[in-house]
């Protein structure tokens, strides 16, 4: 057995990573040509490669990092947990400090009578945990036929069977059978891409009332669950218009149907409160939770469940957990976690300081000659790269293209950003200052100028007929 360290080469580490290990949302053959940048620490905002580059983190990691990297309070509580007890069971009438403390936390933190935690180890077995849950809810109402849960086109929920299948991306849905059975999608409120000539808030009303003509074609005794991200975030960032989630509550109350906000993104600080649902006064009856609970320094998710669901479910055994549905190492770490989030202030920090100035440098990229549609809100942003200006235009090229050569010209300059199709997407760590948003803006338009070049030189910025 060799040990592999970071003393090995790139060449050497890339060779090993393309002949024994297999990454996730990824064309491996075409990653093991090109060979996987390789992180090896990590401090602030920024990452270090094996080159030792230095690249600012615009994505957080995957949507998680809210407090940023090289936090070591969260490896001191780590190290504590485990040596005082690494793992026990929450199954058989046992519990344990961390799981007790970080439910009661996280009821504290959560808006209205959401007070009630189930942990899992990631947001995707969260939401495979509300499918039963809502289920048996309604069976234990003795509405069992209120099984249907309804989610959108387009919208991310994780990648089990379950979570995949609420999820609304088709290119996941062709591989392994998806959907399971009981779930319907609705159109999503995407009014750059799909709004016509209608203005944002006739779209918004407009895509609303789908989960109703859904509803009333189902009929209202068949569907027990509507579920959505507050702020679309795998599907590119998409912030929904101003009447979309005000026309969803009144839908969902009149039609006695529940609410599943996926806060995977959303929560702990990331749209400015610490919930999304605060930030769109929606009043979901159970809340999915990952991610930025633990900044990623740990794996641990849950459902936060309201009052009346869990005095329901409480009424009969409940045939389902994780071995490690509240592990206490990952709960000490998030614990840990939310206190920073606390103390440090940095909730207000993204209100008051992060949010305004990256703003106000991220709505100006929509002066370049490949930019529109810039949106933030908290620090998730997104914007369109376009052939054409001012007219909502697709590429030629298909979609994804020019995504794809902007995402390349990122790298190559050290700025983490994603591409959705042909939107770039930013979520960066919270705590980032506004001197560490000049320098991802500021490498970001680097990318920008470069990529349109590319495209101009390749002849692609023509648009879509
Ligand atoms: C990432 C994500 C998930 C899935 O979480 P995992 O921890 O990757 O399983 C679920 N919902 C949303 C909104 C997400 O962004």
């Amino acid at each position: 057995m060799r040990t592999i360290t970071n003393h090995l080469p790139t060449s050497e580490l890339q060779a090993l990573d393309a002949a024994h290990h297999v990454h996730p949302f990824t064309q491996n053959d075409a990653l093991a040509k090109k060979g996987a940048r390789i992180i090896t620490r990590a401090k602030g905002v920024y990452l270090t490669d094996s080159e030792g580059e230095t690249l600012i983190d615009g994505m957080a990691g995957l949507w998680c990092v809210n407090v940023g990297y090289g936090r070591k309070e969260l490896a001191d509580a780590a190290a504590r947990q485990i040596e005082e007890l690494p793992y026990y069971n929450t199954f058989f009438q046992t519990s344990h400090v961390p799981a007790i403390a970080l439910a009661a936390r996280i009821a504290d933190l959560a808006p209205g009578d959401l007070n009630h935690v189930f942990f899992a180890s990631s947001g995707s077995e969260a939401n495979d945990t509300n499918i039963r849950l809502v289920r048996h809810y309604w069976a234990l109402k003795g509405k069992p036929e209120k099984s249907v849960i309804i989610s959108r086109k387009n919208g991310y929920h994780g990648s089990s069977m379950g979570s995949a299948s609420l999820g609304g991306m088709t290119s996941m849905h062709e591989q392994g059978g998806l959907p399971i059975p009981g779930i319907v999608h609705i159109d999503q409120p995407h009014w750059y891409a799909e709004g016509g000539d209608m203005t944002p808030e006739e779209f918004g009303l407009q895509r609303a009332r789908a989960l109703e003509e859904k509803i009333l074609e189902l009929g209202a005794d068949r569907v027990g669950a509507f579920i959505a991200e507050p702020v679309q975030g795998a599907g590119g960032v998409i912030i929904p218009p101003s009447t979309y989630w005000p026309e969803i509550q009144r839908i969902v109350d009149k039609y006695d149907i529940l609410l599943i906000a996926d806060e995977v993104i959303t929560g702990f600080g990331r749209t400015g409160n610490w919930f999304g649902s605060q930030t769109f006064a929606i009043k979901p009856h159970i809340m999915t939770i990952a991610k930025g609970l633990s900044s990623g320094y740990q794996p641990i998710g849950g459902s936060v469940v309201c009052d009346e669901v869990a005095a329901v479910i409480a009424t009969d055994e409940f045939n389902h957990g994780y071995t490690y549905s509240g592990h206490p190492v990952a709960a000490a770490v998030a614990l840990e976690n939310l206190r920073i989030i606390e103390e440090e202030g940095i909730v207000e920090h993204v209100r008051d300081v992060a949010h305004p100035y990256l703003a106000e440098r991220w709505h100006a990229l929509g002066d370049h000659p490949l930019v529109e549609d810039t949106q933030l809100v908290g620090l998730m942003g997104s914007l369109a790269l376009v052939p054409v200006k001012g007219e909502r235009a697709k590429f030629a090229a298909g979609a994804g293209t020019a995504g794809y050569i902007t995402r390349e010209r990122c790298f190559a300059n050290n700025v983490v950003m994603r591409h959705v199709y042909d939107r770039m997407i930013i979520s960066p760590p919270l705590v980032i200052t506004p001197s560490e948003i000049d320098i991802l803006i500021d490498r970001a338009t680097v990318a920008l100028d470069e990529a349109y070049k590319q495209l101009k030189d390749d002849g692609l910025l023509k648009k879509a007929q």
